[in-house]
């Protein structure tokens, strides 16, 4: 895939396209959401069925939740995701 595409900032809550950082707007809009580190099993496998990079999608997740992509990546491995 080519380096410089950029990832549509679409809620995956609301759908509705957001500025950055997406954490903000989901802490503010979806606060129960932003609570739930389960909702990061659903986020990885809904990209990774879009066809997104494995690493672009622990990256945007990490953006998400403002946490890091190795935080997130040994969440999900705890939760017997493939990671
Ligand atoms: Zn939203």
């Amino acid at each position: 895939m080519p380096t410089n595409s950029k990832i549509e900032n679409i809620c995956p809550f609301c759908k509705k396209k957001i500025d950055r950082p997406y954490w903000a707007h989901v802490q503010s809009e979806h606060p129960d959401e932003y609570k739930k580190k389960q909702t990061w099993v659903k986020l990885f496998k809904d990209y990774i069925s879009l066809g997104m990079d494995q690493e672009i999608s622990l990256q945007v997740i990490a953006e998400l939740y403002n946490t890091s992509p190795s935080e997130v990546k040994s969440f999900l491995k705890q939760q017997g995701v493939q990671v």
